[in-house]
């Protein structure tokens, strides 16, 4: 038998065993690098990203199922190897020339303030002086152009097909959605969506940038999945509001984020409380302590309990996010005061004017 044959056939049904808790499979995810058959022995080698004993155990018992009743295997050794975080190139995820740091604003549920948090966290890291892009991944409901009141196209570059991001306030901006037309995102679906979103990511000029915020889409599914691991992030950042349904998947997020070895920056609970114009009461329409209880849960740090203010919501259907509108109310405080504890962590060694 050629060595294409049984290659042929162990990868095919390789293709049907999936990483645990992704519809993705592991050949197609690139963890398998290396198989050799001795006799009627199979040897692969995989490469994970993730240090949990339970997902190589896991992804072997599914190896060796799919490959029960297969002749020419009658036994299969498994070397697993685990790559350092920095590694997850291995997967494919790569950083993008010229770019300092990449983070991701992520929730797992949608309509918490993801993009909200995200807008105002560029334009904060902005008005402290770095060089910041923001990437609305968001291919289904883009929403950052509005937030940020951006009226510019995209400008593709004839022959290289780069794409250049619109500047606004400061910021540069660009959005996955404003490449398709209005009715055919519903017409991307699967692997187009995978094959776009990679190269949608690749092919952008950011130019030099300090920072890149992308703000994902909501959810915790195969889009997110190829996001983090196209791009090499240096960390996400997790908005959730108090309510327990919010919570849950909150917890999903941080979990995918694990797996695939990006670093928690912490948690941010949007909506936390309401305090009526003029006064410092508190009201807590949404519950309260949730965010704080569930960043001890999983170890992380609660960055920012964001009011539920009329006025951020008011900045961003105008078009200017509130920390640049309404930049001394107390509600940009607290943006201000997240953006510091994002930019210290990403640059320790320097100083930026507003640090
Ligand atoms: P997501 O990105 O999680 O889907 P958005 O950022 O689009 O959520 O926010 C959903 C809506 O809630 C928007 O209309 C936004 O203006 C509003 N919003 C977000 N955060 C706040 C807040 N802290 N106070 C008031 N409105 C908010």
């Amino acid at each position: 038998m050629s060595v294409h044959e049984w290659r042929d056939e162990v990868v095919t049904r390789l293709r049907g065993v999936k990483y645990p808790g992704f519809s993705r499979d592991i050949v197609s995810f690139g963890l398998v690098q290396d198989m050799a058959l001795e006799g009627t022995e199979l040897k692969l080698r995989l490469k994970l990203t993730t240090p949990d004993p339970a997902v190589p155990e896991k992804i072997g018992k599914e190896i060796r199922d799919s490959l029960k009743g297969y002749g020419p295997v009658k036994s299969v050794t498994i070397e697993t190897e685990v790559a350092p975080p920095q590694a997850t190139a291995s997967t494919g995820a790569q950083g993008i020339p010229g770019v300092k740091k990449i983070i991701a604003v992520a929730s797992g549920k949608g309509g918490v303030g993801k993009s909200t948090v995200a807008a105002n966290l560029a334009v904060e890291l902005a008005k402290a002086g770095l060089k910041v892009g923001l990437c609305d991944c968001d291919l289904y409901g883009p929403s950052q152009a509005l937030m940020l009141g951006c009226r510019e196209g995209l400008r593709v570059e004839e022959g290289t097909e780069r794409i250049f991001p619109a500047v606004v306030h400061g910021v540069g901006l660009m959005s996955m959605g404003m490449l398709l037309g209005d009715d055919s995102p519903a017409a991307l679906r699967g692997p187009m969506v995978t094959r776009f979103t990679q190269q949608f990511l690749r092919q952008v000029a950011w130019g030099d940038l300090d920072v890149l915020v992308l703000d994902l889409p909501p959810g915790t599914g195969d889009i997110q999945l190829t996001i983090v691991q196209t791009v090499a992030l240096d960390g996400a950042l997790i908005v959730t509001t108090p309510q327990e349904v919010a919570l849950i998947d909150a917890r999903k997020a941080i979990a995918m984020f694990r797996k695939v070895n990006v670093a928690i920056l912490g948690l941010v609970e949007n909506m936390s409380y309401f305090s009526p114009p003029g006064s410092r009461e508190r009201h807590a329409i949404f519950g309260s302590g949730g965010g704080a209880k569930e960043a001890e849960r999983q170890k992380v740090s609660l960055l920012a309990e964001i009011p539920l203010d009329p006025l951020i919501r008011q900045c961003s259907d105008e078009g200017k996010p509130l920390a640049l509108a309404f930049a001394e109310s107390p509600s940009a405080v607290v943006y201000q005061k997240l953006g510091t504890l994002i930019g210290k962590t990403l640059f320790p060694n320097i100083s930026p004017q507003a640090f």
